[in-house]
Formats: structure tokens, C-alpha cells, sequence
């Protein structure tokens, strides 16, 4: 954790033996939606837009308040196991002050840091009307939208272990106007902000049919595009767009897993790097994601980049380890991501002696490649140990998964979306 010399004088009140582990700064997880932990392993094969309107719309309107704090209790458990330390959890439903509360609660309670990005969709513009959004995903007025995020961000201000951010759900089909306030409430309140940005093939093209310009080039005219915006894909961005991102020096949370998953692209990760934005990984949640597990994210960051250019050298293993921690640091905020003194104490340890890990010839090739969130024998957050040998030392996780099972079991009867071909999903074991 230091040089010998500015450790020698320090008495630890505990010492952990890591010989034959990796100890590395926490991870960070730009984008993922805890709650979506309910609705793991739904919604298969289907691409992004028909996703959201016959799977994720319907059962996300279900979803309570309590539905969304076990969904989150359960996922941020995951993510610590996995050696996550710090998350931008997009949160969406609902989006009630209590609810956005209660789950930054939990994101704290568990002991990672990070930032709600609350879900902003305010009222239903032409564009979603004809995407398919159901009009009872729109509660809240954008003056509503607006003051429940001001007061969220009040209670959780810049500075906190877990902030709370403006989120306009999808820069797509949010109103402009609701975009432009949001990106201000931001800029007054000195948060950075977060929306979805052009994850699917149809949004640009749909975006320029109704406004006349493409969505990121709107933003960066209208002067919004800047260092405080966390967007999250950016799939599907032209050459000026890239630029203007990059010239912003704007942070992308890149999803491989989910952007696989939905069949939804390649993002173009070396242009927006050689441009000047920070690019991060997120998991995308459970639901598109389906683990926490940002060494998946790592590995498919490569491969997809590799086979999309049919270039090996496109991205290296130490590429996918910085966007996982020094980038992913820089993208939300956090002082963290680097092994140094003076940063925040977010460190994790990987087993290195587990037999698919061995022999350790390059050990970032080996975190990238071989090993596995469940590699992590120790996740410590703020000098705080969090979990350690495959258990979470604040949150009761059987007794979360149980609850998530039932929730999820009465949610999806409520919804009216069958659980699938593979039935109830049985009790869980202790996972490794
Ligand atoms: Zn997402």
C-alpha cells in the first residue's frame, strides 16, 4: 500500500497474509442496475428495442419500492464478491424519494461506494410513443422529475460515499428540453450526470428524424457535452461525434456483455480513447449483464475489440485493468482506482493459486483472461474489509436471495410476464 519507509512507523490493527494473491486498487462498475436483480436470466433473445417493450418496461412497472431495495441488497452483495468497489447504479424504477433513498441506502449499507444515477423520464415524447414505451412508465412531470432529484441529491450530496446523480434515462427519447434541464441541475449542483447514449443501431437515425440532429451532436451544440457526463454504451456514435465526445473529455461506461447480449454493437472504444474520453466498464445489471462481474466485462472488452477489428493488438489485457479501475475511478468521481498514498483505500485481492489460474506467467494477462469475480478472496472498501473468502460481512445473502426469489416470483405474476421455459428457480447454494 506504500513505500517500506512511510509504513515502517504504522501499527495495523489487522493484518491480512496475501502471499500468493493479486492485490489490486476495487474495480469500478460505470453503469448497472442493481434492482435488476429480480429479473436475471428474463428476456432472452431479443434485441434491445423489443426488449425493453415486451420484457423490461412491463415488469419494471410492477416493481415497488421494496421489490427495488432487495433487488439491490442482492446485487450489491454480488458486486463485492466480485471485487467491485464502486458503482454507478442507474436506478429506474420507481423513482419515488423514499425508493431512491432506500436503495442508496442499501448501496452504502453493503459497503460499496458510488453514485444512484436516478432515472429520469419525466413526460412521454412522440419519439417514445413510437418506440413502444408504455405511457405508465412516465409518473412524474419534468418539474416533479426535477425537484425529486434536487432533493435526492440534497440528502445525498458530491462528496458522499454514495452520491445521487441526474439521470435523463435515454438522451434518445427523453424530451430536449428535460435533457437540458437535467444536464444544468447537474452543473448547479455540482453532480455529474448519467443517461443511456445511443446503445441501439436504431438511435440515431430515429433521433435525427424527429429533431433534424443527431443526439450527442445536439448535446455537445447546445453546450451540455462536458466532463461531468457519465454516458452509458455510446455504441453507436459518427466520427464528429466521437470527437466531440472526446474533446469534452465526457466518460463512457462501455457494456460488452450487454451489448453482446442484445445484440446491440461494437462501441468504438480506441477512437473515443485516442479522442480524450474516459471509458469505463459497467456490467449493465443483472437482467442484460446477468453477473456483477466486471473481470467478464475485462475479457469480452478485448475480444469483442479484437474480433471487430480482426486486430490483436487493438486492446491489451493492462487496457481492460485501467478501464476497470484507474479509468472507472477517474469516469465517476472517486479517488481511488491506483494502489497509492493519500487515495481511498479500496483494494481487493485475487486468489492466484486456484488451479485455472496457474501457472502465473503474466499476471494481467491472467486477471483478464483466466480468473473470475469469484477469483476475489477480499474486497476492502474505505481501510474497510467488506467480504472476504466468499462472504459479505454486512449483508445477510441467503436471506437476500430468498427475498429477491419471492419478490421476484409475485412480481412477475403481477406483471403478467411468464418466468420461462425454465421454471422457479431454485434455492440458491453458496456460491464461490
Ligand atoms: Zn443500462
Amino acid at each position: 500500500m506504500g513505500p517500506a519507509d512511510r509504513l515502517a512507523g504504522l501499527r495495523a490493527r489487522q493484518v491480512v497474509d496475501c502471499r500468493g494473491q493479486a492485490v489490486l486498487p476495487g474495480l469500478v462498475d460505470g453503469h448497472t442496475h442493481l434492482y435488476q436483480a429480480l429479473f436475471r436470466g428474463l428476456g432472452e433473445g431479443l434485441s434491445i428495442v423489443p426488449w425493453l417493450c415486451t420484457f423490461m418496461w412491463p415488469v419494471s412497472i410492477a416493481v415497488t419500492g421494496e421489490d427495488a431495495e432487495a433487488g439491490a441488497r442482492l446485487a450489491a452483495a454480488e458486486a463485492l464478491r466480485a471485487g467491485i468497489t464502486t458503482v454507478v447504479d442507474n436506478h429506474y424504477a420507481p423513482t419515488d424519494l423514499a425508493t431512491v433513498l432506500r436503495v442508496a441506502a442499501v448501496v452504502e449499507q453493503a459497503g460499496l461506494r458510488g453514485a444512484v444515477a436516478r432515472g429520469i423520464v419525466g413526460e412521454r415524447t412522440p419519439l417514445a410513443a413510437r418506440r413502444g414505451q408504455p405511457d405508465a412508465l412516465f409518473r412524474h412531470s419534468s418539474a416533479e422529475e426535477l425537484e425529486l432529484t434536487r432533493e435526492a441529491v440534497r440528502r445525498h450530496p458530491p462528496g458522499s460515499k454514495v452520491e445521487v446523480w441526474p439521470a435523463p434515462l435515454n438522451l434518445t427519447y427523453v424530451g430536449q428540453d428535460l435533457v437540458r434541464a437535467a444536464v444544468e441541475l447537474a452543473e448547479e449542483l455540482g453532480t455529474r450526470w448519467h443517461t443511456h447514449c445511443c446503445e441501439g443501431s436504431g438511435d440515431p437515425a430515429g433521433y435525427a428524424e424527429e429533431y433534424g440532429v443527431r443526439p450527442v451532436a445536439w448535446l455537445a451544440a447546445q453546450g451540455l457535452l462536458d466532463a461531468r457526463a457519465t454516458l452509458a454504451h455510446a455504441v453507436w456514435l459518427d466520427e464528429r461525434e466521437i470527437a466531440q465526445v472526446g474533446a469534452a473529455a465526457a466518460g463512457v461506461a462501455h457494456n460488452p456483455v450487454s451489448n453482446a447480449y442484445l445484440a446491440s454493437g461494437t462501441a468504438p472504444l480506441g477512437a473515443l480513447r485516442a479522442a480524450g474520453a474516459t471509458v469505463a466498464l459497467g456490467s449493465d445489471g443483472p437482467a442484460c449483464g446477468h453477473r456483477q462481474d466486471l473481470f467478464e466485462c475485462m475479457k469480452q472488452t478485448v475480444l469483442n475489440q479484437r474480433l471487430h477489428t480482426l486486430d490483436p493488438t487493438v486492446l491489451r489485457a493492462r487496457d481492460a485493468l485501467e478501464m476497470a479501475t484507474r479509468e472507472g475511478a477517474r469516469y465517476a468521481g472517486v479517488d481511488a482506482g491506483r494502489l497509492e498514498p493519500g487515495r481511498l483505500a479500496d483494494v481487493i485481492a485475487v486468489d492466484l493459486e486456484r488451479s485455472h489460474l496457474q501457472p502465473v506467467h503474466d499476471v494481467e494477462s491472467t486477471l483478464v483472461y483466466a480468473a473470475r469475480g469469484s477469483d476475489v478472496v477480499l474486497t476492502v472498501v474505505d481501510g474497510r474489509i467488506v467480504h472476504r473468502d466468499g462472504h459479505c460481512v454486512r449483508v445477510d445473502e441467503r436471506a437476500a436471495a430468498a427475498e429477491v426469489r419471492q419478490r421476484a416470483g409475485e412480481l412477475l405474476a403481477r406483471a403478467g410476464v411468464p418466468a420461462g421455459p425454465a421454471g422457479p428457480s431454485p434455492a440458491p447454494r453458496p456460491t464461490r
